[in-house]
């Protein structure tokens, strides 16, 4: 079945633009062709003036075949001439015959004047240059208007529509994301099928809410239920309603809508709804007034369909929680459809899709690299497919192997190498101690994910990297496991102190504090992994934008503050004591991993348990 023509959303594009100008040009160029072709007709038809007597003279030698004459005019046709050349006029107002011309010697004929030619001449020497600049000035003036109407085009939506492409994005294409695929097949049910729905009083659904991080496929998969309903697909961002001018959103969207509706049935996608969704706030700060307009104009529209226009808004958002209840109310987006990250088969079925077009040789192992990348979203997914494409290219290979997809994967989740550095030695040697503090506290500590790789080659914005990966996908994180990340964190500064002394402690470890102080609060505030106030959770004030944050008090009293601040330390402070007892305790397998890592930079999980085989627990 051939897709609907899509009626575009715009009018008044560059297209037509472009086409107006070419029409006034192609007028023009006519008229002149025309006037010229008409001008040059008077050119041919100019008679050559001679006197009366001359022409009695020409008459007498028999030299003309024909006088005309038209008024005082004589037209004078010579003879082996097809038409008159030469005119006389009559010198008195009595007959030419009897001014002297011999009427038996030429053909002569007498003419009304035509009165007809002079009007003609002067209308078109008067109306041709009017005309000509008549138009010109009305195509001027159309070319004016319209770019008042690119300026009024402002308020048009700016949305892209698929659906009359030739590949259309289908649920095969998806890999995993087997419940939003259900979820959703009802929606193209409803979108191909509305009759059967309807005879049974059901209502179509209004709106789906995708929810996922980003790049776990929203967008794809409401790509997907249009291919698969075969209807237009109209994809818009939030963020393109909202512009400078308070109102534009609003009839951003209703021109939206309006397309759609004429385009029905059809999907109507708005990606980041939550720049226009948002929770509605305090009203300070001007931003405020716009996105609510647009919004409310939003809920409107929605309310608005009548039954019969089947025309579906899906959206999509990584921040249900900050959403405006009004926009989740039954009738509205009432249907959430969670897009979660990939787990590790899904995984491994994204990367055969995203490999499948690509040269691969035997050596590339899909399974294990799907087991690396717990938290990779599906794009991080196609993506490292193409990077691997092009680490093999670089490398002047014709088919992908094995290390340039682990090259690619590491160049994606910690960033590139970047051997050109120059490091003095004491500074290897202290990244070596560093990273060494971090392995070895990660390789003793029970709860602690195993380390993957070390490297003291700087990677990213980083000087040296200790890689740890989770042996298999985990929803849920222990207090135990917690803890002895935030241990691992601890590890390389205190190998620096254990070594160099605290005077001589580096800022190299400033980015491993910073996130252990973030991960220790989190445990404290939102997880509920406090000692005192365990089983408590601490939300800051979600979604509110900054002036919120500003006039609204937090959500619990100074004294539960200073608290906080108390469990956060204590946390630290007693994941310093373990990281450093491990240390002091191994600290022969610390030296060994330092020289090996001055040795041979960058060391493998079966190195690190190799050399770390001596290694004991303190407790
Ligand atoms: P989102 O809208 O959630 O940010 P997209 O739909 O834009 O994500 O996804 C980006 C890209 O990631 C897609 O074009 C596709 O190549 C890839 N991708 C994401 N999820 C999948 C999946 N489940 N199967 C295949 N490819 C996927």
């Amino acid at each position: 079945m051939n897709p609907k023509k899509i009626q575009p959303p715009i009018k008044g594009g560059k297209n037509s633009l472009g086409k107006n100008i070419a029409f006034s040009i192609f007028i023009l160029v006519m008229v002149l062709i025309g006037y010229g072709a008409y001008v040059q007709n008077q050119q041919a038809n100019k008679k050559e003036e001679v006197s009366f007597s001359g022409l009695i003279d020409k008459v007498n030698k028999s030299e003309v075949d024909t006088v005309t004459q038209k008024g005082q005019k004589l037209e004078i046709k010579l003879k082996g001439q097809d038409k008159a050349t030469e005119y006389a006029v009559l010198p008195s107002g009595a007959s030419a015959t009897e001014q002297g011309l011999d009427a038996s010697k030429v053909n002569f004929q007498s003419k009304l004047e035509e009165n007809g030619t002079v009007w003609q001449d002067a209308l078109i020497n008067i109306l041709a240059p009017i005309l000509i600049f008549g138009a010109f000035f009305y195509f001027m003036m159309k070319q004016a208007q319209g770019q008042g109407n690119q300026a009024m085009s402002f308020g048009r939506s700016k949305a892209r529509i698929y659906g009359n492409e030739k590949k259309k994005v289908k649920f095969s294409d998806i890999a995993g994301n087997a419940e939003a695929k259900q979820d959703l097949w009802e929606v193209v049910e409803f979108l191909k099928h509305p009759k059967k729905f309807e005879a049974v009083g059901a209502k179509i659904p209004k709106g789906v809410l995708l929810v996922g991080s980003p790049g776990t496929g929203k967008t794809m998969v409401a790509r997907a239920v249009a291919g698969e309903a075969n209807v237009p697909f109209f994809s818009i961002s939030g963020s393109e309603f909202v512009e400078m001018f308070v109102g534009v959103g609003a009839s951003r969207v209703r021109d939206l809508f309006n397309v759609a509706k004429k385009n029905a049935p059809a999907i109507i996608f708005i990606d980041e709804i939550d720049a226009v969704g948002r929770r509605r706030g305090s009203g300070m700060g001007g931003g405020h007034d716009e996105r609510e307009q647009t919004l409310n104009q939003i809920l409107v529209e929605m309310d608005g369909f009548e039954q019969g226009q089947n025309v579906i808004v899906i959206a999509a958002t990584n921040r249900a929680d900050v959403l405006d209840p009004a926009l989740l109310r039954p009738g509205r987006f009432d249907r959430r459809v969670h897009i979660p990250l990939p787990e590790r088969q899904d995984r491994e079925k994204i990367l055969t899709i995203h490999f499948k077009n690509k040269p691969v040789d035997k050596t590339v192992d899909l399974l294990s690299l799907s087991k690396k990348t717990a938290g990779m979203a599906g794009a991080d997914l196609a993506n490292l497919a193409n990077e691997s494409a092009i680490v093999a290219a670089r490398n002047n290979r014709k088919h992908i192997n094995n290390s340039d997809v682990t090259e690619a994967f590491e160049r994606v989740a910690i960033g590139p190498e970047r051997k050109s550095t120059v490091m003095t030695d004491k500074d290897k040697e202290l990244t070596a101690y560093h990273e060494g503090g971090h392995a070895l506290v990660g390789h003793v500590l029970p709860n602690a994910d195993p380390v993957h790789k070390v490297t003291i080659i700087p990677r990213g914005g980083t000087g040296g990297v200790t890689w740890s990966l989770p042996v298999d996908d985990k929803s849920y994180h222990s207090l135990a496991e917690m803890k002895d990340r935030l241990a691992v964190s601890m590890g390389g500064r205190i190998a620096e102190e254990i070594i160099y002394g605290q005077e001589n402690v580096t800022t190299g470890a400033g980015s491993d504090l910073e996130s252990a102080s973030a991960l220790a609060r989190d445990m404290v505030t939102k997880q509920g992994m406090g000692s005192k106030l365990y089983n408590q959770v601490f939300p800051d004030d979600a979604g509110g934008m900054m002036f919120d944050k500003m006039t609204h008090s937090k959500p619990y009293s100074e004294k539960t503050a200073e608290e906080i601040d108390k469990e956060v330390e204590s946390l630290m402070k007693d994941a310093y004591e373990r990281a450093r007892k491990v240390i002091k305790l191994n600290i022969k397998s610390l030296e060994a991993i330092k020289d090996a890592l001055l040795e041979r930079e960058t060391l493998d999980d079966e190195d690190v348990t190799d050399l770390f085989k001596a290694a004991k627990n303190v407790v």
